[in-house]
This record gives C-alpha cells, sequence and structure tokens, in this order.
C-alpha cells in the first residue's frame, strides 16, 4: 500500500519530523530527527514498520541510520518506540534512552503496557534500553544537549524532553497531555500536575508526539468543572481547533489533517 505521501516536516533549522501517518507508516507516532554538529537524535522511532520511509527522510536531510547517536523515547508505546529493538538491528551503535519506569514494558514486550495487543493487534518486539532516565537529567550526543522532564500521567514514564535550537527552547512533548486509560497506567492527577509543569516551562517550540482531538478530553473536563478552564485554555495552545470526529476512519483521518499542523508555538 503506497500510504505516505508527506515529505519531512521542517519545525526549524535543525529539526524536522521524519515520521508519522502519513510521513512513513499508519501505525506511526511523530519521529522527529534534530542534527547536531556531531551526528543526529531521533524523538521517538516510530512503530515496527515504515523503517524504509524513515530512512529515505532521514537520508533526504543528510542524515544516515547509523548516524543516529541517541533516540529518547518519550514512553513505551507501541507507536512510539515499537521500533526500537529494529533500529537496533540497522544501527547496532545507537543508544536507547527511556525513562527507568517505561523501559521494562518494552524490555518484556508488554502488551497491555505498551498498546500493542489491544490497540494495535500486534506483538511488541522487546529491546533493552541502553540508558534509563531520571526526572532533570541532562544527556549529551550529536553535540546536543537534552533535559529530561518527568511527565507521568498518560503512562508512568513519560517524559518531555527539551533542548535550545539556535536560541529556541524546544520541548518534545510525546503523549505527555494525552489522556490514555487504566490499561496503560493511566493516572488522571498526575496528567494534569504533568499538563501544568509543561506549561511552566516557557516553550518556544512545542513538538507533540500526535495532536488535535486529543486536547477535546481537558476542555471537556473544563466544561464539566473538573479542572480549570484556564488549564483546559492554555492546552489548548498546544492545539489547532481541535475536531471532535468519532470512529476509527475519521481517527485517521483526522491525524492527516493535524499531521499538517504538526507544529505550535506555546506561546
Ligand atoms: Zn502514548
Ligand atoms: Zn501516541
Amino acid at each position: 500500500m503506497e500510504y505516505p505521501t508527506l515529505k519531512p516536516y521542517k519545525v526549524c533549522e535543525n529539526v524536522y519530523a521524519v515520521g508519522g501517518v502519513r510521513r512513513s507508516h499508519p501505525r506511526d507516532s511523530a519521529v522527529y530527527v534534530v542534527i547536531g554538529p556531531d551526528g543526529a537524535v531521533l524523538i521517538d522511532c516510530g512503530s515496527p514498520y515504515g523503517f524504509e520511509r524513515r530512512e529515505k527522510n532521514l537520508r533526504g536531510l543528510g542524515v544516515e541510520i547509523t548516524d543516529i547517536e541517541l533516540m529518547i523515547g518519550t514512553h513505551c508505546h507501541y507507536d512510539h518506540v515499537g521500533g526500537g529493538a529494529e533500529l537496533k538491528r540497522r544501527n547496532p551503535a545507537v543508544k536507547i534512552a527511556l525513562h527507568e519506569l517505561d523501559a521494562t514494558a518494552c524490555e518484556s514486550g508488554d502488551s497491555d503496557l505498551t498498546c500493542a495487543g489491544w490497540m494495535f493487534r500486534d506483538e511488541f518486539p522487546a529491546f533493552e534500553a541502553d540508558i534509563l532516565l531520571g526526572d532533570g537529567e541532562i544527556l549529551r550526543a550529536a553535540g546536543l544537549e537534552f533535559e529530561i522532564i518527568h511527565a507521568p500521567g498518560h503512562t508512568a514514564g513519560s517524559v518531555a524532553v527539551s533542548t535550545v535550537v539556535r536560541g529556541k527552547k524546544t520541548v518534545f512533548t510525546g503523549d505527555c497531555y494525552v489522556p490514555s486509560c487504566e490499561r496503560v497506567g493511566y493516572d488522571y492527577e498526575k496528567l494534569m500536575e504533568t499538563t501544568e509543569k509543561l506549561l511552566g516551562l516557557g516553550a518556544d517550540i512545542v513538538c507533540p508526539g500526535h495532536l488535535g482531538h486529543l486536547v477535546t478530553f481537558p476542555v471537556t473536563q473544563a466544561m464539566k468543572g473538573k479542572i480549570s478552564p484556564e488549564i483546559a485554555r492554555a492546552v489548548c495552545r498546544f492545539e489547532p481547533p481541535a475536531k471532535i470526529v468519532s470512529g476509527i476512519a475519521s481517527f485517521f483521518y483526522e491525524f492527516n489533517v493535524i499531521e499538517q499542523a504538526l507544529i505550535h508555538r506555546a506561546r
């Protein structure tokens, strides 16, 4: 199936989305590459599929898969890091970093916690993380620095990743402010704390792990008086106007629409 049609999305100089629903494979989260003076770093690597397309997209930017020194996984979900084992096969030197609370699910290939089974009807190709992340940790790779912000809620070991690119504070959020479900260890209180934490980061550029419809949750909760409208408004600043649709077809449709507007300034 010739599905992907979009070229890499340029976030800013040296930061591109090279993977996503229409950039690499329908099962992929957004996959970002940050190109440094000394190699490159991936934020998430996508599902076990779509590698050819991601490699092609990288190559178009002058980056070979073997130039990837580090992959920071935002959390253990299949669409974000299900391709970790394959990434290692294609580049044995790559280091994979995950928060310690999510790394075990990837090591055991936990079908529930990674979403692989019940959501994607697939197996999670297990892999071991090389680096276990903790809050506030600074990672150095490819001549760049990345700050890890533990941002639990969506999963216990979700992280946001902050780096400065040409003077701009660029934050990769993965699914940090996205509601999930109990099956993957969803914690509503923590998600709200995380949302506030993210809003306090003062990001210049925000690179989300997916997108628009996901913001409707805080909005509807605010409408029900369960969280403050202030939070909902603030979360909305991450996203284009949310389009509320239902059903799997519209789910993918929406991802496509949203991918066009992948990047939004937090302020
Ligand atoms: Zn997720
Ligand atoms: Zn996701």
